[in-house]
């Protein structure tokens, strides 16, 4: 229960209204609670502190918060140690008249009502259990589902709420007499555990070769024949928490097999190590990424590689993603094996988290049902602040505050790295991560997703916001939405969401938005990723500047090979016979570029940052071939080493400023240093050149400046911008993450 104080906060009264005049022997008060006060040991805390202070009245969960009856008007004001996941956002207090004589303090059976609702997340076992785990003379002991009030899998078992047994996966199991006899025990730690369970009651974990069962005679056994199987170099599909992994050792011909199996080249895959030490031994680890590592919600965290060349195979960037083990399961592997384990998410690229047995040859598994899958949360620490490259397992479905009072909206997001979400009042509930709507599963997911968002939170939809991009799926899917429910749809362009979603969680309404990334489509049609905005009143945008326009050959495929975009680039730069002459494309591939070039076919402009990251890459001879999402780039950062100066050129165009690029192409082809100073010049160069255009826009000295987009993962980038004092998304994913939330935010803005 230490180190997690921030958990345990509290709002002040929201509409405090006592009743006066009331006469009754015994005066009684009805406090209603809401926050994260379901499945997080907030009823059983309730009683122990009425117990504590001789109170009598009842506590109960109803459907969208706690409600406690008590003989004491001041009672929340003692409450001064909440458990340690349980959150207080508001409250009010109200004397009422009860018809019944309390002698004592109970905690009543939940009702369902309608209304807001707070679900937990799932998150990691807690200290208490752990130790249970170790204790020999525990009944619990070596038991790979240990979980107490505190800790354990929720959302993704969550069928419905209130956040009760019969409401989730664990349904299925019926407790032993003892489980059942501590659930019933409002002073035990499970008590209305709702993931009780037990060797005897809960669920059976087994170890299938194909479909043929291979476990051993106990769990403990079980476990080992695993890690026999890894050790033999097999890969394991193991269930977790929110979907499978898939688990190897981490040497170059493990690797390669799961690479194999999930036809992913280069993506960097995840780590798991048994503790701190061991990722000290691998990775640079500030206080801050460490408080990261060890939080409840045990993200997976990038890290700084010691050595490049090491896990290279695993992760061919200079950085690798590690996590540390969150359930009982995970702990009982390291008990056989010393050395980091991968442990990828369980997928086809594109495609959700698988959640049955369905890819790979063995399975670690158990019966109990994953309702909503899960993916691992990734997080990345830049200048001392925590960037969400993903914002899943732990955090969903945990509510982020809106600035302001919204009406029921369904927000689609966009199309790559898709999260969803509905808005009520000024809660925002996001999803978790979905992925690339793009793909049939994934765009099926995305709408299941919706559909249970809606539901969870009882929505009923008057707005849906979605991309303005015509031919994105969650568009299409909004329009059907805006139909099935005749709510209002609304369209929101990309890069404003982007930089509106950034404002919105720091409540700045006046500011200059920068706004860097892959694309989205413009409001004039074309391309757009490197914008900058002027913002006034929260949704009154004026694109004051961009990155130069430049050609991408072939259209989308330019996105795949950045060859494509370096030729076109270079075209403006080189004659013919010089483009020609360069070594850095192969004749027949000149040729066929000109042609492109000259007829003018399917050349699409774009303004967009990544691809002019990506063509750096390609110059330096760092990528060829985009093989996961922003590859080039990536690539580029981790060469980079000290910038040269070279200072932004700027030009003017019917009012607005320029960042020029082919300047920056000119002199990258023509300077002889080192490659990792070039790769770093030209980051720094788009960094500076935008954070300069942005500055001279400003019309008062202390406006503040914010920044999003998926280029803010970019160490250098983002360090520059923090530097200089301007504002980055907090809870919200920097990338396409966070666009759900914008667009909730500037639809119901617009719509005021
Ligand atoms: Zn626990
Ligand atoms: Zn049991």
């Amino acid at each position: 229960m230490k180190g997690h104080k921030i958990y345990a906060r509290f709002a002040s009264p929201e509409n405090k209204c006592i009743d006066a005049c009331l006469s009754s022997e015994q005066k009684m008060y009805k406090i209603f609670v809401q926050g994260i006060v379901q499945g997080v040991g907030f009823r059983p805390y309730i009683y122990r502190k009425a117990k504590e202070h001789t109170l009598v009245g009842s506590v109960k969960n109803i459907g969208n918060g706690v409600e406690i009856i008590i003989n004491d008007r001041d009672f929340i004001q003692k409450l001064t140690d909440l458990p340690p996941l349980a959150k207080i956002s508001n409250y009010s207090v109200k004397e009422i008249k009860s018809k019944k004589h309390f002698s004592d303090f109970s905690i009543l059976k939940s009702s369902v009502s309608k209304g807001e609702t707070e679900l937990p997340a799932d998150i990691f076992m807690c200290d208490d259990c752990l130790r249970e785990l170790r204790d020999e003379e525990n009944r619990r002991h070596d038991y790979y589902f240990i979980t107490c009030t505190n800790c354990g899998p929720r959302f993704t078992m969550i069928k419905d709420y209130p956040y009760d047994r019969p409401f989730t996966s664990m349904h299925q199991f019926k407790m032993c007499p003892q489980c059942k006899r501590e659930y019933t025990n409002p002073l035990d730690r499970r008590y209305h555990a709702q993931t009780i369970a037990c060797k005897k009651c809960g669920p059976k974990l087994r170890l299938l070769n194909d479909k043929k069962d291979i476990s051993g005679k106990s769990d403990t056994e079980t476990i080992g024949k695993a890690i026999d199987l890894i050790k033999s170099g097999e890969v394991l599909s193991i269930k977790g928490v929110g979907g499978f992994h898939s688990c190897s050792l981490c040497d170059d011909g493990n690797v390669g097999k799961v690479r194999e199996m999930f036809h992913r080249l280069h993506k960097p895959y995840a780590i798991m190590v048994k503790d701190i030490e061991m990722v000290e031994k691998i990775a640079y680890v500030s206080e801050k990424e460490k408080e990261l590592l060890q939080s409840p919600q045990r993200p997976i965290v990038v890290l700084k590689k010691k050595k490049k060349d090491v896990f290279k195979t695993t992760s061919e960037l200079d950085t690798i993603g590690v996590m540390l083990p969150y359930t009982a399961l995970h702990y009982l592997l390291f008990d056989y094996i010393n050395e980091p384990l991968l442990m990828t998410s369980c997928n086809i690229p594109g495609e959700p988290v698988s959640i049955i047995e369905n890819m790979g040859t063995y399975f670690l598994t158990h019966e109990r049902r994953i309702v909503n899958r899960c993916d691992d949360s990734v997080l990345k620490v830049i200048h001392d602040t925590t960037f969400f490259l993903r914002r899943s397992r732990g955090y969903t479905p945990i509510s982020i505050m809106l600035p302001v009072e919204c009406q029921d909206t369904v927000a689609v997001g966009t199309e790559l790295n898709n999260i969803i979400c509905t808005t009520k009042k000024n809660k925002c509930y996001l999803s978790q991560y979905i992925g690339d709507t793009s793909k049939y599963e994934t765009y099926n997911f995305l709408k299941d997703t919706v559909m249970k968002f809606i539901y969870l939170t009882r929505l009923k939809p008057q707005i849906i916001a979605c991309d303005l991009h015509p031919s994105y799926n969650s568009t299409m899917f909004a329009k059907e939405l805006a139909t099935m429910y005749d709510a209002k749809l609304i369209q929101i362009q990309h890069h404003q969401a982007h930089v509106a979603s950034a404002a919105a969680e720091h409540k700045i309404t006046d500011y200059m938005g920068i706004a860097m990334d892959g694309l989205g489509y413009g409001d004039d049609g074309k391309l757009w990723g490197g914008e900058i905005f002027s913002v006034r009143k929260g949704n009154a945008f004026t694109r004051i500047g961009h990155l130069e326009e430049q050609p991408q050959l072939g259209g989308d495929s330019a996105t795949i090979y950045p060859k494509k975009m370096l030729f076109g680039i270079l075209s403006k730069i080189l004659t013919e016979k010089e483009l020609l002459k360069l070594r850095l494309f192969d004749e027949k591939e000149s040729r066929l570029y000109l042609q492109i070039l000259h007829n003018n076919f399917n050349v699409q402009h774009t303004t967009s940052t990544g691809r002019v990251l990506d063509a750096v890459s390609a110059l330096l001879g760092f990528c060829e071939k985009r093989t996961y999402d922003g590859r080039p780039a990536m690539i580029l950062e981790s060469m980079a080493t000290t910038p040269l100066e070279f200072e932004p050129v700027f030009s003017q165009e019917q009012g607005k400023t320029i960042l020029m690029t082919t300047p920056l192409f000119d002199y990258l082809l023509r300077n002889k240093e080192e490659k990792g100073k070039l790769a770093a010049t030209a980051q720094m160069y788009i960094a500076k050149g935008l954070f300069e255009i942005a500055k001279k826009a400003l019309t008062k000295k202390d406006m503040p400046i914010v920044f999003s987009g998926g280029v803010a993962y970019n160490r250098m980038i983002s360090g520059f911008m923090l530097q200089q004092g301007v504002l980055v998304n907090r809870e919200l994913p920097a990338g396409d993450g966070s666009i759900c939330y914008g667009q909730a935010y500037l639809a119901n803005m617009n719509n005021m």
